[in-house]
């Protein structure tokens, strides 16, 4: 047991360093990351007193202080250099912050969490950030993995951005043909909605320049009629029967979504994510992390399929589960298509694109009701997503007519995206009390997309300061892998609303450095019903929070993004330091 203590500490780097997390004994059936067996005795005194800092605590209360003290995994005082410094014991931790600033751990409530993807699979652009890559960079890096990899099996490449791009022009099959001829290969758009094939992908599930397009997707063509490799939607759909694919017995599956969780936990914090909302996933896998004491990050757990319908036969409520591992709102549901690669349902058509194209709507309005009212009946939190004004109505109808037949007191659905919004669809979110989750770094992340839908569209479009005036707890939610996740360039973005290439696109709905910290700590908790617990550094919460190594309020707003996050601390435990 010392020395995996042992071992975990110099893992973190953090031996020595001064501060250790808590002995919370809480919440680990094992020894919780970074903590120390050394469980402090002494009632009085703190386990860990963070003193000299600029804290700002999202506490209307008591929205600044110098000092924290955690005992417990918790906050038990927020306040003075003085007070704190009496709650100092024989075995209390501390830790000068030097003036830095600390703010609440960030919480993400829209992410798809996909860890092994990060871990295992060849990545032919950034998933991180902003970074133009070239097409000879991708076809590289496959055939790397082509020359490792039997004949007929697929290689397949990920986070591609066809707008992050510096050849400047459509990746097709005949890059991807130069990666191999006895291969399948594919290479999918972070976006999640459209893929590139090479010619021993298209000869292998017979499609041909005279193959005709299926419902709900396309095979695109060049100029003179011959396919492109360009592929969207429900059209990739015939790729998943052809071709072979690396197999792994039952064990080799579990190792690898443990290693898979582990490594984004990891990245989450990273980037000062304390909470994650995540799209499913293997929740056994899960488990098993955090009793390893490898999970760094609280996930609220969205569930779909089998799982839900075990919770409705079961009785099974949002919020079962504890303060590391609890089942959240149900998975988007979703309503309609993409924002970033242009496939979602709006009210008037799509600029040039002929015929008038008004995007997909993926749902009828019946089958929509018939889900949502289900669902709501069970008392499971709803999550819809819906990015285009007419798909956020369809929504809204849904969730209205499930309150009037069955109102609950705080049903608070999730509208993940919540993308195009309008003055009606305003008022009806609040009616309802919904909770939107728009995008965070898109609007720093795909301002070169912007103009595919205009400046008018923009004006309405991740709305934080429609919301937040009408009075609407607008949360965060990257869509990571489709977005970056770095909570602070969603908020450079939020607060700028000007992205990478120096586009600014509808500043009107700019919202202030203490709005987007908000948006991105207090509402996240408010977004799955742990307001009371976390989101904002108060006495009595747990002790989530992240050291800044220069304050967001001061510094130029276009470098937000790239403060430094000193340290990561999750329930008194560090879990990540730079
Ligand atoms: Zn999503």
């Amino acid at each position: 047991m010392t020395n995996e203590r042992h071992t975990r500490r110099e893992f973190l780097g953090i031996a020595g360093a001064g501060v250790a997390g808590a002995a919370t004994g809480a919440c680990f059936d094992s020894v919780p990351l970074g903590q120390s067996n050394e469980v402090n005795k002494d009632p009085q005194s703190a386990d860990l007193v963070v003193y000299n800092a600029k804290v700002y605590t999202i506490d209307d209360g008591a929205p600044g202080a110098e000092a924290l003290a955690i005992k417990g995994g918790r906050f038990t005082l927020v306040g003075s250099n003085e007070s704190a410094k009496r709650l100092m014991g024989k075995g209390t931790q501390t830790l000068d912050a030097k003036l830095m600033t600390i703010v609440p751990g960030f919480i993400d409530c829209h992410n798809h969490a996909g860890g092994n993807i990060l871990l295992y699979e060849v990545l032919v652009g950034n998933p991180f950030t902003v970074e133009f890559v070239t097409i000879a960079s991708i076809i590289e890096k496959l055939r790397a993995k082509a020359q490792a990899t039997p004949p007929g099996f697929w290689v397949d490449g990920y986070f591609f951005d066809d707008t992050k791009v510096k050849d400047s022009r459509q990746l097709n099959v005949h890059d991807l043909d130069q990666v191999s001829k006895d291969h399948p290969v594919v290479v999918h758009h972070r976006g999640g909605h459209t893929s590139f094939y090479n010619s021993k992908a298209l000869e292998l599930a017979n499609i041909n320049k005279n193959t005709p397009n299926p419902a709900g997707g396309t095979y695109d063509r060049d100029a003179t009629g011959e396919l492109n490799g360009r592929i969207t939607d429900r059209a990739r759909s015939v790729f998943e029967k052809v071709g072979k694919r690396a197999t792994f017995t039952e064990e080799q599956k579990q190792q690898r979504n443990r290693d898979g969780l582990a490594h984004i936990s990891k990245e989450f914090t990273r980037f000062g994510l304390t909470s994650v909302h995540h799209e499913g996933g293997d929740l056994f896998a899960l488990q098993q992390v955090r009793a390893r004491g490898e999970l760094r990050h609280r996930v609220s757990y969205e569930v779909s399929g089998s799982m839900l319908e075990a919770m409705i036969t079961n009785g099974i409520v949002t919020g079962f589960g504890d303060e590391w591992i609890k089942l959240g709102a149900t998975s988007e549901h979703t309503a309609d298509g993409s924002f970033s690669e242009r496939t979602m349902a709006i009210s008037r058509p799509y600029l040039d694109i002929t015929p008038p194209y008004k995007g997909n709507v993926t749902e009828t309005q019946e089958d929509l009701n018939a889900w949502v009212e289900r669902v709501h009946r069970a008392s499971i939190q709803v999550n819809c997503h819906a990015n285009g004004d007419v798909a956020i109505d369809m929504v809204l109808t849904a969730y209205e007519r499930a309150q009037k037949l069955y109102p609950l007191p705080d049903p608070r659905p999730k509208i993940t995206h919540c993308t195009l919004i309008n003055d009606d669809l305003l008022k009806r979110i609040k009616a309802c009390g919904a909770v939107p989750a728009p995008f965070t770094t898109y609007a720093y992340y795909n301002t070169d997309k912007f103009h595919f839908y205009g400046e008018d569209f923009m004006k309405r479009s991740m709305a934080y300061r429609s919301f937040l005036d009408a009075g609407i707890p607008a949360a965060a939610g990257s869509d990571f892998s489709p977005g970056p996740f770095a909570p602070l360039m969603g908020i450079q973005g939020m607060v700028t609303r000007t992205g990478w290439n120096g586009q600014t696109w509808g500043a009107n709905q700019r919202i202030s450095v203490d709005e987007a910290l908000r948006v991105t700590t207090l509402n996240g908790a408010y977004a799955s019903f742990e307001e009371k617990i976390k989101g904002s550094i108060a006495a009595g919460k747990l002790a989530d929070f992240v050291i800044l190594a220069e304050d967001p309020h001061v510094v130029d707003k276009e470098k937000i993004k790239d403060i430094e996050i000193v340290r990561t601390v999750t329930g008194g435990t560090t879990v990540y330091q730079a």
